[in-house]
């Protein structure tokens, strides 16, 4: 049998997976930044027309406030650049996969498109504990993508935490 192949589909997948990992480069230097505050390491921007209209990472500590997880923090900029709640249309981009706090701030601002790297086992609400998204009773649809450059960000992840945990009490 022959195999169908579908050359401008696959063109497509390619230049997605490219401009993928070019803003996810600058969503893992935002996690960095956090890492150099003593925040745990995730970062976020949005990404709007193909320009940056927020970016964020962890700084809980830093503002002490609960809810500033890197995608919070990020989709607050971009918000107040478009000067709308509704951050229209843009894809997010995140190291990490988001929690349930952060999935339903994407519906609020009508999120078209997230995109994240490594997957979280513990807390994550988009394939790991729960799938936020296919919940029936949204009122809109996110678009998902996981999996880039999952490495890059869960290796982070994990040094951070391995140097918290040898570091002495009281540091
Ligand atoms: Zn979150």
């Amino acid at each position: 049998m022959i195999k169908k192949v579908d050359n401008k589909a696959d063109a497509t997948r390619v230049s997605d997976l490219v401009r993928d990992e070019g803003f996810m480069r600058l969503a893992l230097e935002q996690a960095a930044l956090a890492e150099s505050l003593g925040e745990v390491p995730v970062g976020a921007v949005v990404v709007s027309n193909g320009v940056i209209i927020g970016r964020g990472h962890n700084r809980m500590i830093l503002d002490q406030d609960p809810t500033a997880h890197a995608e919070v923090v990020a989709l607050r900029q971009a918000a107040q650049k478009l000067k709308n709640y509704r951050v229209v249309p843009a894809t997010l981009y995140v190291t990490l996969e988001p929690c349930a706090m952060c999935a339903g701030a994407m519906v609020h601002a009508r999120l078209q498109t997230l995109v994240f790297g490594a997957s979280e086992p513990r807390a994550g609400a988009v394939c790991s504990q729960q799938r936020f998204f296919e919940s029936t009773y949204l009122n809109h649809q996110v678009v998902t993508r996981g999996g880039i450059l999952a490495e890059a960000s869960s290796s982070r992840l994990r040094a951070f935490f391995k140097a918290k945990r040898q570091a002495p009490p009281g540091a």
